[in-house]
């Protein structure tokens, strides 16, 4: 294809195009490509927080405390640890530990073959790595539901044992663990609980959370004054400090850069960055997949 003057060709034939075909020769056209991926990749995927999913995984839980999904769920203040632990274990085996692979997740690695490209997420399931990905791209910004951290938050430090959660899941009845089977912070002795950021103490961060942040801050830099697609997919408003606001932010600093957002639902979008962004709302699997495909 002969290239005209100017970035991003492939907008003046927008109206032509397929989404997928468009978001596909963007992608092609690109010098450089940072992703964000929230909740809504791995709803596209099948691994939806409510339905049959959650219904199936906890009837005990919701019949006892009327929880509408997955995520209300995993945020409630659990009785005591025992039964913290009932939940978070068999919530660690369904999102983490045996997650399966996400045709979604595939499809977006097959597409990023090649590619000059990093990956930021919110999401703290194993999708990325059950798909294969390089896990030097990806930074999970959220933390990861297969770690613990002390719920002092005293030291920055995880932990992590698979074994004890299988143990836990098995181990239960009445939706609690053995009290003995509840750990501990090697350090300070408080309760250990699962790896993700709160309102009050934030999120402990450690050494490996701190190189993949290196990682992503490197390749923002790297590629500051490229031809950037800043591709943002499903990611919401819960959070919008993460990925949603510095992708806007990064975007209105470089002229050459575009702003893409794979969502059904039309969020507010900057005036200052109208002309750099692009919106796809068809269904996030299909696009990946058809894209994936040609
Ligand atoms: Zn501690």
């Amino acid at each position: 294809m002969q290239q005209l003057d100017g970035p991003w060709q492939t907008l003046t034939m927008k109206s032509s195009l397929s989404q997928a075909d468009l978001l596909h020769q963007l992608i092609d056209e690109a010098e450089a490509i940072v992703i964000g991926v929230g909740a809504g990749l791995s709803a596209a995927a099948g691994f939806t927080y409510a339905g049959r999913r959650f219904t199936d995984a906890f009837p005990d839980f919701i019949a006892k405390y009327r929880f509408l999904d997955m995520l209300q769920a995993s945020l409630f203040n659990f009785e005591d640890e025992q039964e913290y632990w009932a939940f978070q274990s068999r919530f660690s085996l369904l999102n983490f530990f045996d997650q399966p692979v996400g045709q979604a997740y595939i499809d977006l690695r097959n597409l990023m073959s090649g590619k000059n490209y990093h990956i930021i997420t919110t999401n703290a399931d194993n999708a990325f790595y059950a798909a294969k990905f390089d896990m030097d791209n990806v930074f999970r910004i959220q933390g990861e539901y297969g770690l613990w951290q002390c719920s002092e938050h005293c030291h920055q430090e995880t932990y992590h044992d698979e074994a004890l959660i299988r143990q836990m899941v098995r181990e239960q009845s009445n939706m609690k663990i053995p009290e003995s089977l509840v750990p501990h912070c090697p350090k300070c002795g408080a309760g250990l609980e699962i790896n993700k950021r709160n309102e009050e103490k934030g999120m402990v961060e450690d050494a490996h959370f701190h190189e993949q942040k290196e990682r992503y801050e490197q390749f923002l830099k790297e590629n500051e004054d490229k031809k950037v697609l800043f591709l943002e997919i499903g990611v919401g408003h819960t959070t919008p400090q993460f990925i949603k606001h510095p992708f806007q932010q990064m975007t209105q600093e470089n002229t050459k850069a575009l702003f893409v957002t794979m969502n059904q639902r039309d969020y507010f979008i900057p005036r200052a960055i109208r002309p750099q962004t692009v919106r796809i709302d068809e269904d996030i699997a299909d696009v990946l997949h058809t894209m994936a495909d040609e």
